[in-house]
């Protein structure tokens, strides 16, 4: 998991197979205006090319609740993390959204990406990212600019409708990535900026684990590959856990790449 293009030596360093969480917040962070697809593009090439053929799962826009940016002039909200942000932001505003779907497009010419669309909860909404990334396409085809036709698109479940839905929705997406941070809080109830609430909030709460089983089934039943990006990820008395419900790939941030990867090593699931 990385969240600026800052920390890829990082990835290197500890021997990571991919990226499987690029947080493209950051292009749209600590700045004035808007980030043009030129801007962009040149950060999603430099990523994919110092990945050198390993694949980079990059989050289309994630901003609202947590991370504000003022010009984009939302409206205050009472509860900002249940109101206007990622995809619904993205979706009211397809014209800021295309923008990053062109410049992933050109950049995916430039080695394997895979995008995802965070926070989502219906079907619809994956049609919509979907018909825009098409409109796109075409656009792209029309100027004669290349991009990896086959460049796979999933979703994230981090929220309990999509984990709920998720039989569905993996017949429109080729891979599921599960955000354990906002599928924990939006299934406990619990803001999990909120440290005063600590001594309510479970980890390892069985209604997030089943979710989380539910969602790798659902998805191994329609072909799809899952995959969890989330904090617990992360979480190695879980890991064994994980491997046992059939997760595909764990995504985790560059320094607990190799911890993780000893730990996976030293089970023995046939016992
Ligand atoms: C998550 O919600 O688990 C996730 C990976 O996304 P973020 O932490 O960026 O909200
Ligand atoms: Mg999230």
């Amino acid at each position: 998991n990385i969240g600026n293009t800052e920390n890829l030596p990082q990835v290197l360093q500890n021997d990571a197979e991919g990226i499987g969480l690029f947080r493209s917040e950051f292009l749209y962070l600590g700045r004035k205006d808007y980030p043009t697809e030129e801007e962009q593009f040149e950060a999603y090439k430099k990523t994919v090319q110092t990945l050198a053929g390993k694949t980079v799962v990059i989050r289309t826009l994630d901003i609202g609740a947590d991370k504000k940016v003022d010009y984009f002039n939302l409206a205050l909200e009472e509860n900002p993390a249940m109101g206007m942000r990622a995809i619904r932001i993205c979706l009211t505003r397809p014209d800021l959204f295309k923008t990053q779907l062109r410049a992933l497009c050109r950049a995916s010419a430039f080695g394997k990406i895979a995008i995802m669309f965070p926070m989502i909860i219906s079907v619809d909404e994956v049609k919509r990212c979907k018909a825009l990334l098409q409109d796109v396409r075409a656009e792209l085809d029309e100027q004669g600019l290349t991009y990896d036709p086959h460049m796979e698109v999933g979703i994230m479940i981090e929220t309990p409708a999509a984990a709920v839905m998720s039989d569905e929705l993996a017949k429109e997406v080729d891979f599921f990535s599960i955000g354990s941070n906002d599928l924990t809080q939006y299934t406990l109830a619990i803001d999990r900026q909120q440290t005063t609430l600590d001594s309510f909030f479970d980890a390892h709460h069985p209604a997030v684990l089943r979710l989380i089983e539910q969602t790798i089934q659902n998805g191994h039943k329609a072909g799809i590959w899952v995959g969890i990006c989330g904090e617990l990820g992360a979480d190695l008395t879980l890991t064994e856990q994980f491997l046992r419900m059939g997760v595909d790939e764990l995504s985790v941030s560059p320094s607990a790449v190799l911890g993780l990867r000893e730990k996976i090593r030293s089970l023995d699931l046939t016992k």
